[in-house]
C-alpha cells in the first residue's frame, strides 16, 4: 500500500451532506422556464435601490448606476451610494443589535439560513436572471451561482449545529468545557464576480455565528445584493442585524474597517484592496480596546500543467472551461499554461481549434459560453494586456469583438503562446479571457515556472502519469490542486475554497473550518471538591 493510500485510510470523513444541484438546460421545460424568468426581470429594470439600515430605507446625494454589460445603454437599475456618515450609523446600530442577536439560539440562527436557502430556491431563475443582465454571466454560470450561495446557507447552518455542542473534558474534582461565542461587528466586502453566492456566503457565516452585519457589496453588483437582503428581511432576521450598504469602495471602506466597534472584516477581492484593508484594520485607534480579525480571498495567477503523455482532448476540454467560463473573471481561472516540450505543439494546435468554436455573445442568449466583462475599466485593461501579448509574445488566437463592441463590453477569447514566465502577462493577474501558454523542457521545470508567482489560489495537472501526479500534489505551492479536471467550479464542502501567499488570509469557504474565523473560542474550569458551599441568601432562597 502507498504513502497516499494509507494516508486516505487514516482521513477523517466528512459529514453526510447533499450540495444543491445545478439546472439541467438540456431540459426543455428548463429552458422555457429560464427565458421566462429573464422576461420577467427585464420588466423590473430600472428601478430605484435604497441603503437599508436597521430596516429603514435610507436615501444618499450619491448613487451608482448599474448598467447591463452585454448592452450598455440598457439600465438595469439606481443604487444609492452610502455615505461616511452613512457607514458610521450602519456599525452604531449593528453594534446594538449585536447584544439581542448574540443571545439567539444557534440553531434558530441555523433555521433563518435554511429559510433563506428555501427563499433561493423559490426564486432561482429569478436571481439568475438578475446576474445575467447585471453582470454579464451566462445561463449556467448564473445558475451555478444561486447554487452555491444556497450551498453556504445550508452547509454553514449544518456546521453552527456541529459547533454548538461544547466540548467537555472532566477530571476528577475538575470540570471543564469549551465553547465559542461571536466576535461582535462585520464588515462583509464582497467582489462583483460571483455577485450572490460570495456575498452570501461571507454574510451567513457572520450572521449564523451570532455577529451582526454590514454588508458592503461591489459597485457593480449592487442590485443583486439588494435581492439578496430582500430574502435576509424576508426570512424574519431582526432589523438592524443585517445593514444594506452599497457604496464606493474607496469612500465608505476606509470608515468601515477603521471603525473601532467593528470586530471582523471578511473581504474578497483583489490583492491591492486586500492587502490596504488588512493594514488599515491593524492600527488600533485609541477608543478600540480589541484586535480586528481579518478574511481576506484574493486574487490568483493559475497555473495547469500539461504532462507529456497527457490526454490532450481531455487536458483542451478542461482548460478551455477552466480559462475562458464567465469570461476568466474568476479568481480560479486558468490564466497560465505550462505544456512539457513533446506535446507543445499538439495541443497548441487543438486549444486553437477548441478556442475558436466558442460563442462569443450576449449572455441573456442561451448558446453563449463567452459573453461580456462587467464594464468598461475591465475592458481597457484587459485590452491593454492583449497590445503587450501582441508585442511580446506569438498569438495563437485572438479575437476581434466586432460589431458586439457597440453594445456592450466585449473582449473574446485570446491565446498568447512563447511566453517568458516572468512576463506582465504571465504574472500579473488580468481577470479576462486571456491565457498564456509556455514551454517546459522537463517536469522539474513545469513545476518551477508554476510556483513563479506571488500567489497560491488553484493550479492543475493533466496527466496519465500516478508518479508525476503525486509529484504534483507534494509539490505545486497552491490552495486548491486539481488534477485532471478543470481548475474552476469549486463545490461547498467537496472542495473547499481559498489560497495563501498573496491569494490570501484565512481558512477556506465552504470548509468544515471556515466559521471558526468568526468566533471567539472560550474555555471555562471549575473546581468541583467540596469545600462547602455558601448556603443560598435569603434572597435567594425566596
Ligand atoms: P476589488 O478589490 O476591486 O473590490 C472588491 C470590493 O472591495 C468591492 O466591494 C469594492 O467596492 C471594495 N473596495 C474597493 N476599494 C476599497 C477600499 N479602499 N476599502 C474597502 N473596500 C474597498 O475586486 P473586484 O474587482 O470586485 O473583484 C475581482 C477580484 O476579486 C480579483 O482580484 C479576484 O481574483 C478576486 N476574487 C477572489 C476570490 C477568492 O475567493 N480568492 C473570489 C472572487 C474574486
Amino acid at each position: 500500500m502507498s504513502d497516499t493510500d494509507d494516508q486516505k485510510q487514516a482521513a477523517r470523513k466528512a459529514e453526510p451532506y447533499q450540495n444543491e444541484p445545478h439546472t439541467d438546460f438540456s431540459r426543455a421545460e428548463n429552458r422555457k422556464a429560464f427565458a421566462q424568468a429573464l422576461k420577467d426581470v427585464e420588466e423590473q429594470l430600472g428601478r430605484e435601490y435604497p441603503i437599508v439600515i436597521d430596516g429603514k430605507a435610507v436615501s444618499s446625494r450619491k448613487s451608482i448606476v448599474s448598467l447591463n454589460p452585454s448592452h450598455k445603454s440598457q439600465t438595469v437599475g439606481t443604487v444609492m451610494a452610502a455615505t461616511v456618515d452613512h457607514a458610521e450609523q450602519a456599525v452604531t446600530i449593528a453594534r446594538r443589535a449585536f447584544e439581542q442577536w448574540r443571545k439567539v439560539e444557534a440553531t434558530h440562527r441555523a433555521e433563518y439560513l435554511e429559510l433563506i436557502a428555501a427563499e433561493m430556491r423559490n426564486r432561482r431563475y429569478e436571481l439568475a436572471a438578475w446576474m445575467v443582465y447585471e453582470c454579464g454571466k451566462p445561463w449556467m454560470e448564473a445558475d451555478g451561482d444561486v447554487a452555491e450561495a444556497i450551498d453556504f446557507c445550508t452547509y454553514y447552518a449544518m456546521q453552527m449545529r456541529l459547533l454548538d455542542v461544547p466540548v467537555q473534558c472532566d477530571y476528577p474534582g475538575e470540570e471543564n468545557i469549551y465553547f465559542y461565542q461571536p466576535r461582535g461587528v462585520a464588515v462583509v466586502i464582497s467582489p462583483w464576480n460571483f455577485p450572490l453566492a460570495i456575498l452570501t456566503g461571507m454574510t451567513v457565516a457572520a450572521l449564523v455565528t451570532g455577529n451582526t452585519v454590514i454588508m458592503k457589496p461591489a459597485e457593480q453588483s449592487s442590485i443583486v445584493a439588494a435581492k439578496l437582503f430582500e430574502m435576509i428581511r424576508d426570512s424574519g432576521i431582526p432589523d438592524g442585524v443585517v445593514s444594506y450598504l452599497p457604496g464606493y469602495g474607496e469612500e465608505i471602506g476606509p470608515a468601515l474597517v477603521e471603525n473601532p466597534d467593528v470586530d471582523v472584516i471578511a473581504f474578497t477581492g483583489s490583492r491591492e484592496v486586500g492587502l490596504l484593508i488588512n493594514k488599515q484594520a491593524a492600527d488600533n485607534p485609541p477608543a478600540q480596546t480589541h484586535v480586528k480579525k481579518v478574511i481576506a480571498e484574493m486574487g490568483g495567477k493559475n497555473a495547469i500543467i500539461v504532462d507529456e503523455d497527457a490526454d490532450l482532448d481531455e487536458a483542451v476540454q478542461g482548460i478551455i472551461g477552466s480559462a475562458f467560463g464567465f469570461s476568466g473573471q474568476k479568481c480560479s481561472a486558468c490564466s497560465r499554461v505550462i505544456v512539457l516540450a513533446p506535446a507543445y505543439d499538439a495541443f497548441l494546435d487543438r486549444l486553437k481549434g477548441a478556442t475558436e468554436s466558442l460563442q462569443f455573445g450576449p449572455a441573456e442568449q442561451p448558446g453563449t459560453t463567452i459573453g461580456p466583462v462587467i464594464d468598461e475599466d475591465a475592458l481597457e485593461r484587459i485590452n491593454d494586456y492583449i497590445e503587450i501579448g501582441r508585442e511580446e509574445c506569438t498569438p495563437i488566437v485572438t479575437t476581434d469583438a466586432g460589431e458586439l463592441a457597440k453594445h456592450g463590453f466585449y473582449v473574446g477569447p485570446h491565446v498568447f503562446a512563447d511566453i517568458d514566465p516572468e512576463s506582465r502577462i504571465a504574472q500579473q493577474e488580468i481577470f479576462g479571457p486571456l491565457v498564456a501558454v509556455m514551454k517546459a523542457r522537463t517536469l522539474d521545470d513545469a513545476f518551477e515556472i508554476a510556483n513563479r508567482t506571488d500567489y497560491a489560489l488553484t493550479g492543475g495537472m493533466y496527466s496519465r502519469s500516478p508518479k508525476n501526479l503525486a509529484r504534483a500534489r507534494a509539490e505545486m505551492r497552491v490552495g486548491n490542486l486539481y488534477l485532471n479536471r478543470p481548475i474552476t467550479g469549486a463545490l461547498v464542502q467537496r472542495h473547499p475554497f481559498g489560497g495563501y501567499q498573496m491569494s490570501g488570509i484565512g481558512s477556506k469557504a465552504g470548509g468544515h473550518d471556515y466559521l471558526l474565523q468568526f468566533l471567539i473560542p472560550i474555555a471555562v474550569s471549575e473546581n468541583t471538591m467540596r469545600r462547602g458551599f455558601a448556603p443560598p441568601s435569603d434572597e435567594e432562597s425566596v
